[in-house]
Protein backbone atom coordinates (compact mmCIF):
# COMPACT_ATOMS: atom_id res chain seq x y z
CA UNK A 1 0.00 0.00 0.00
CA UNK A 2 1.45 3.53 -0.89
CA UNK A 3 1.79 6.00 1.54
CA UNK A 4 0.20 9.41 0.85
CA UNK A 5 1.21 13.40 2.64
CA UNK A 6 -0.50 16.35 2.64
CA UNK A 7 1.52 19.70 1.54
CA UNK A 8 0.36 23.38 1.64
CA UNK A 9 -0.33 24.65 -1.91
CA UNK A 10 1.56 27.43 -2.73
CA UNK A 11 -1.95 29.71 -3.19
CA UNK A 12 -2.82 29.73 0.19
CA UNK A 13 -6.31 28.08 0.62
CA UNK A 14 -4.90 25.24 -1.46
CA UNK A 15 -3.70 21.67 -0.77
CA UNK A 16 -1.80 19.49 -2.61
CA UNK A 17 -1.61 15.20 -1.67
CA UNK A 18 1.76 14.05 -3.04
CA UNK A 19 2.65 9.92 -3.14
CA UNK A 20 5.47 9.00 -0.44
CA UNK A 21 8.62 8.01 -2.82
CA UNK A 22 6.22 8.34 -6.21
CA UNK A 23 6.36 11.70 -8.57
CA UNK A 24 2.15 12.08 -8.50
CA UNK A 25 0.52 14.82 -6.63
CA UNK A 26 -3.23 15.64 -6.56
CA UNK A 27 -4.14 19.77 -6.15
CA UNK A 28 -7.11 20.29 -3.82
CA UNK A 29 -8.27 23.44 -4.16
CA UNK A 30 -12.02 23.76 -3.47
CA UNK A 31 -13.50 23.75 -0.09
CA UNK A 32 -16.21 20.83 -0.34
CA UNK A 33 -13.02 18.88 -0.46
CA UNK A 34 -11.53 19.59 2.70
CA UNK A 35 -13.51 17.59 4.86
CA UNK A 36 -12.80 14.25 3.25
CA UNK A 37 -8.97 15.10 2.90
CA UNK A 38 -9.07 15.71 6.41
CA UNK A 39 -11.16 13.01 7.33
CA UNK A 40 -8.30 10.65 5.80
CA UNK A 41 -5.90 12.60 7.59
CA UNK A 42 -7.57 10.91 11.15
CA UNK A 43 -10.12 14.00 11.10
CA UNK A 44 -13.91 13.74 12.47
CA UNK A 45 -16.32 15.74 11.24
CA UNK A 46 -19.05 15.57 14.09
CA UNK A 47 -18.99 12.54 16.45
CA UNK A 48 -22.71 11.84 15.67
CA UNK A 49 -21.26 10.40 12.36
CA UNK A 50 -24.36 11.22 10.39
CA UNK A 51 -21.94 13.71 8.33
CA UNK A 52 -19.04 13.51 6.03
CA UNK A 53 -18.47 17.40 6.68
CA UNK A 54 -20.22 18.79 3.49
CA UNK A 55 -23.71 18.76 4.54
CA UNK A 56 -25.33 20.14 7.78
CA UNK A 57 -25.76 17.40 10.29
CA UNK A 58 -28.46 18.52 13.77
CA UNK A 59 -25.25 19.78 15.81
CA UNK A 60 -23.48 21.65 13.11
CA UNK A 61 -23.12 23.63 9.74
CA UNK A 62 -21.28 22.42 7.04
CA UNK A 63 -19.57 25.75 6.40
CA UNK A 64 -18.10 24.70 10.34
CA UNK A 65 -16.95 21.54 9.52
CA UNK A 66 -15.45 22.73 6.23
CA UNK A 67 -13.75 25.61 8.37
CA UNK A 68 -12.66 23.29 10.61
CA UNK A 69 -11.18 20.29 8.11
CA UNK A 70 -9.07 23.50 6.62
CA UNK A 71 -7.55 23.98 9.96
CA UNK A 72 -7.00 20.39 10.63
CA UNK A 73 -5.46 20.03 7.30
CA UNK A 74 -3.07 23.43 7.83
CA UNK A 75 -1.84 21.39 11.29
CA UNK A 76 -0.97 18.44 9.49
CA UNK A 77 0.81 19.27 6.55
CA UNK A 78 3.55 16.75 6.46
CA UNK A 79 1.57 14.00 8.01
CA UNK A 80 1.83 10.44 6.12
CA UNK A 81 -1.09 8.11 5.64
CA UNK A 82 -2.17 5.32 3.65
CA UNK A 83 -3.34 6.04 -0.22
CA UNK A 84 -7.21 5.36 0.37
CA UNK A 85 -7.41 5.31 -3.61
CA UNK A 86 -6.68 8.90 -4.85
CA UNK A 87 -3.74 8.02 -6.84
CA UNK A 88 -5.69 5.39 -8.43
CA UNK A 89 -8.61 6.95 -9.32
CA UNK A 90 -7.04 10.38 -10.95
CA UNK A 91 -3.95 12.54 -11.41
CA UNK A 92 -4.25 16.21 -11.83
CA UNK A 93 -1.23 18.20 -12.51
CA UNK A 94 -1.39 21.98 -12.63
CA UNK A 95 1.15 23.53 -14.86
CA UNK A 96 0.86 27.20 -14.13
CA UNK A 97 -0.99 29.59 -11.85
CA UNK A 98 -3.32 30.56 -14.43
CA UNK A 99 -4.50 26.78 -14.94
CA UNK A 100 -4.94 26.69 -11.19
CA UNK A 101 -8.91 25.50 -10.35
CA UNK A 102 -9.05 23.85 -13.78
CA UNK A 103 -7.95 19.99 -14.58
CA UNK A 104 -5.12 19.77 -16.80
CA UNK A 105 -4.41 16.03 -16.90
CA UNK A 106 -6.57 12.96 -15.79
CA UNK A 107 -5.87 10.12 -15.91
CA UNK A 108 -9.33 8.47 -15.38
CA UNK A 109 -10.27 6.91 -19.32
CA UNK A 110 -13.49 5.64 -18.14
CA UNK A 111 -14.74 8.66 -16.24
CA UNK A 112 -15.14 10.69 -19.33
CA UNK A 113 -13.55 14.46 -19.12
CA UNK A 114 -13.68 17.00 -17.04
CA UNK A 115 -14.97 20.65 -18.26
CA UNK A 116 -13.35 23.83 -18.31
CA UNK A 117 -15.38 26.40 -16.34
CA UNK A 118 -17.33 23.66 -14.14
CA UNK A 119 -16.25 22.87 -10.54
CA UNK A 120 -15.82 18.61 -9.85
CA UNK A 121 -15.23 16.94 -6.79
CA UNK A 122 -12.45 15.30 -6.53
CA UNK A 123 -12.08 13.81 -3.17
CA UNK A 124 -15.68 14.42 -1.19
CA UNK A 125 -16.69 12.33 1.32
CA UNK A 126 -17.65 8.81 1.35
CA UNK A 127 -21.50 9.49 0.95
CA UNK A 128 -20.90 12.43 -1.79
CA UNK A 129 -20.87 11.42 -5.48
CA UNK A 130 -16.92 12.32 -6.25
CA UNK A 131 -13.94 11.18 -8.29
CA UNK A 132 -12.26 9.20 -5.60
CA UNK A 133 -15.35 7.55 -5.04
CA UNK A 134 -15.28 6.01 -8.12
CA UNK A 135 -17.82 8.49 -9.53
CA UNK A 136 -17.86 9.80 -13.38
CA UNK A 137 -16.61 13.49 -13.72
CA UNK A 138 -20.62 14.36 -14.57
CA UNK A 139 -21.92 12.50 -11.36
CA UNK A 140 -19.30 14.54 -9.60
CA UNK A 141 -20.07 18.28 -10.85
CA UNK A 142 -20.95 20.46 -8.47
CA UNK A 143 -24.07 22.50 -9.45
CA UNK A 144 -22.73 26.11 -9.07
CA UNK A 145 -26.33 27.77 -9.70
CA UNK A 146 -27.38 25.98 -6.44
CA UNK A 147 -24.23 25.12 -4.01
CA UNK A 148 -24.67 24.23 -0.37
CA UNK A 149 -23.82 27.21 1.93
CA UNK A 150 -20.41 28.13 1.04
CA UNK A 151 -20.25 31.97 2.21
CA UNK A 152 -17.26 33.11 4.69
CA UNK A 153 -16.10 29.19 5.08
CA UNK A 154 -12.29 30.38 4.43
CA UNK A 155 -10.55 33.51 4.70
CA UNK A 156 -9.14 34.19 0.76
CA UNK A 157 -5.76 35.47 2.80
ZN1 LIG B 1 -23.59 15.76 14.44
Amino acid sequence: MSMITIEQGQFGSDYVVAQVGGGETLLVTTDYDYPGLASTFGWVPCDCGETDGTVDCPHRTASEMISEAAEYLDNHVGDEVEDPGYFSAVVVVPSNPEEVGQLTTVAAPDKGRPEAGKVYRLIGGSESASIANGNTWSESEIDQDNPPDRQDTLGNC
